[in-house]
């Protein structure tokens, strides 16, 4: 695990990369910005987690890290006693946890909670949607610690390193980390474009209501787009026993063929707009 500090002080921000080692975009974000050192207002905690597993490019080495907070020193498990390590360092913070996805192309928010500082990030990031997965967070770093997770797009894409920094500096700049004018300076000097997308004036929120299960190691076939609207009775999905019909509507998340071993994806519903201010 590498942990930097930019300021002095202790900090209450994070930005965490690399909880899964098969996602290099956040990974290069962080050390980015590391390498760059920008002056910061307040502390900030930059930290690459799973470095043995990005060695070997593999999800983990032992066991999903983010189904293993908040871990256990005394296991043989690395990602436990890693757990263990990172929500001790984490103590206290407010993290941005940047991962990639097989599913979507279009960055994300993923949140345990909708209050009003997921409602002003939401405002501030470059983000298509927030995703509620309160009913899904055992063993996640959401469990340890305050957590906003964003995927930032596709696994190893060049798109999803470039949405990475774009997200964290929105993110730096929204916790009052970065001020604006670095924020922004940043952002070209990187060239990840601008941090602010003036036509997007509301989010949606989905609520994930339920995991889709598939059989593990059999192929199967992803119809339809994630949150694309899926009508009762439409065949979302192809798999070896033939179609995958919804039973009642739903929109699909992180829906993709070979992103998990024994699901799909979730089935959401989607259940509210936060709208975003008129931007500073
Ligand atoms: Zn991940």
């Amino acid at each position: 695990m590498r942990v930097e500090q930019l300021g002095e002080g202790t900090p209450t921000v994070a930005v965490v990369a690399g909880i899964h080692g098969d996602e290099p975009g956040g990974v290069s974000a962080v050390e980015r910005l590391i390498e760059a050192s920008p002056p910061v207002e307040r502390p900030v905690l930059l930290i690459v987690v799973n470095e043995r597993a990005l060695e070997a490019s593999v999800r983990y080495v032992d066991t999903d890290l983010n189904r293993a907070f908040p871990g256990d020193p005394t296991q043989d498990a690395h990602e436990s006693r890693l757990a263990h390590d990172l929500a001790e360092r984490l103590e206290g913070c407010t993290v941005l946890s940047l991962h990639s996805t097989q599913s979507h192309p279009e960055p994300f928010m993923v949140v345990d909670q909708v209050d009003p500082l997921v409602e002003r990030l939401a405002a501030r990031l470059p983000v298509e949607s927030v995703v509620d997965t309160s009913d899904f967070i055992q063993g996640r770093l959401f469990a340890a610690v305050r957590t906003i997770e964003v995927e930032c797009g596709l696994q190893g894409s060049d798109a999803a390193a470039a949405a990475a920094l774009r997200l964290t500096l929105a993110y730096l700049r929204a916790m009052d980390v970065l001020a604006p004018d670095v924020a922004t300076e940043l952002a070209e000097e990187f060239g990840v474009g601008p941090l602010d997308d003036p036509d997007r004036t509301e989010t949606p929120v989905y609520r994930l209501a339920e995991q889709i299960p598939k059989i593990p190691d059999e192929d199967y076939k992803v119809l339809v787009d994630n949150f694309e609207h899926v009508r009762e009775g439409e065949r979302f999905a192809t798999g070896p026993t033939g179609d995958v019909i919804a039973s009642e509507s739903f929109y699909p998340v992180l829906l993709s063929a070979d992103g998990y071993e024994s699901m799909l994806g979730y089935a959401a519903q989607r259940q509210r707009i936060v709208s975003s201010p008129i931007r500073e």
